[in-house]
């Protein structure tokens, strides 16, 4: 079976789908790995290391598409490339699947089998191949340090002979894996941390690592089954934004990782909220390139408000640590390939009756196969 890398198509794209630990991982249970060479480029591997791996460089990048058994990448390919692999052939990446049903139908068309990451199942059994969590754990800790970074203060509290400077205050907003990382980074730095979620579970989580709940009466909030949180209505939103406004006003800095799954995520900050803060104060919007829970915020820009607030709505935060990055996701790459492989054939097993799978394969056999996205 042949498992190939391609470089990502995305120039601003860092990381790697396959790191050379993983391509040994691969190569170990006896799949013969393709990469596209210098696919490492951006995070410290440089070709040599994959070779020295066990993989095989390519510069024929479309004659390695159309030959692959397996295609592992991170962005969604463009529909030229899915037409150009080969019937069968399984093509595991993010997918963006709620809103690219287009892009759902060309994979049927090519009679490809098309995994999408973000459908990875949130249980124990697919954890060691859930992307979704080990990037946002990444960008969780990647965010507060870009705001200790552009903040013109420190974070911890510093008694010194010439007076006391005062712990910066960090509010994060939404607590899921990217939130408690935030927490527990921020904290790590000496920063005085609140955090809100819609969650209770969360919000105890966040007081575990050391942060001030928030709580508000929002009434039933609900969640999936998943563990994900519901959206609100209109009313709980409005609540929620009038109850945290004072904490943003008093905040030096304003993490915001708030999303809602398959669905845009809340604007939780209006422009109020950023015109209240303090002149220097720093907001991130990890939800920035979904479209962001704060208004007026540019998604993959840095921006000052006019009254000085400095608002960071920087796209692919994980991207800045890409070798730790990639080694995570290509890590989940190897895992599921070694979760699904079949010994005797030396291949990846598509079942459809397996859990896991029935939550992540979108397309199988020229149909789209998933329950959510068939119609
Ligand atoms: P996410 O990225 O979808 O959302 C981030 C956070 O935003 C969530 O905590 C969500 O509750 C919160 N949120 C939504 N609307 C909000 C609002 N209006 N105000 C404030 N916060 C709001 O979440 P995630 O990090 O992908 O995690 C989702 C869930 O999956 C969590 O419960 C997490 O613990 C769970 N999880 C389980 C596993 C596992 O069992 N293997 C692995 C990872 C995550």
């Amino acid at each position: 079976m042949k498992i190939f890398a391609p470089k990502e198509n995305d120039p601003k794209e860092t990381r790697a789908s396959l790191d050379p630990a993983a391509v040994a991982k691969l190569v170990g249970l006896g799949a013969e790995v393709v990469v596209e060479s210098q696919i490492g480029e951006e995070c410290d591997h440089p070709d040599a290391s994959y070779k020295e791996a066990g993989a095989t460089l390519t510069t024929d990048r479309v004659g390695s598409l159309g030959s692959a058994d397996i295609v592992t990448r991170i962005r969604k390919p463009s529909d030229i490339e899915v037409a150009q692999l080969k019937e069968g052939a399984i093509h595991i990446s993010f997918l963006d699947p709620f809103n690219e049903s287009e892009l759902l139908a060309k994979f049927a068309e090519a009679k490809s089998t098309a995994i999408s990451l973000e459908m990875v199942p949130r249980s124990t059994l697919a954890q060691k191949m859930d992307a979704i969590s080990s990037q946002a754990n990444l960008a969780g800790y990647v965010a507060v340090i870009t705001a200790a970074n552009r903040m013109n203060g420190i974070f911890p509290m510093m008694m010194t002979p010439a007076g006391t400077i005062s712990p910066a205050k960090v509010f994060v907003l939404g607590i899921g894996v990217a939130g408690l990382q935030a927490i527990a980074t921020a904290k790590r730095l000496g920063a005085r941390v609140t955090a809100f979620d819609v969650r209770e579970e969360a919000l105890e989580q966040a007081e575990s690592l050391g942060a001030k709940a928030l709580r508000i009466d929002l009434g039933e909030t609900g969640g999936t089954d998943q563990g994900y949180a519901k959206e609100l209505t209109p009313e709980q939103l409005q609540r929620q934004q009038e109850a945290q406004a004072k904490v943003c006003a008093q905040s030096d800095v304003v993490i915001t990782t708030a999303k809602v799954f398959g669905r845009k995520p809340p604007i939780l900050i209006k422009k109020e909220v950023v015109d209240s803060m303090q002149n220097g104060s720093v907001v991130v919007d990890l939800a920035a390139e979904t479209g962001g829970n704060v208004e007026g915020i540019t998604p993959g820009e840095e921006t000052v408000s006019d009254n000085g607030v400095k608002l960071v709505g920087l796209a692919n935060f994980e991207g800045q640590v890409s070798k730790h990055a990639s080694q995570v996701l290509a890590a989940n790459f190897a895992n599921m390939i070694e979760h699904f492989w079949d010994e005797e054939k030396k291949a990846l097993k598509i079942d459809l009756e397996d859990e896991i799978q029935q939550g992540c394969v979108i397309t199988h056999n020229g149909a789209v196969v998933h329950e959510r996205f068939k119609d």
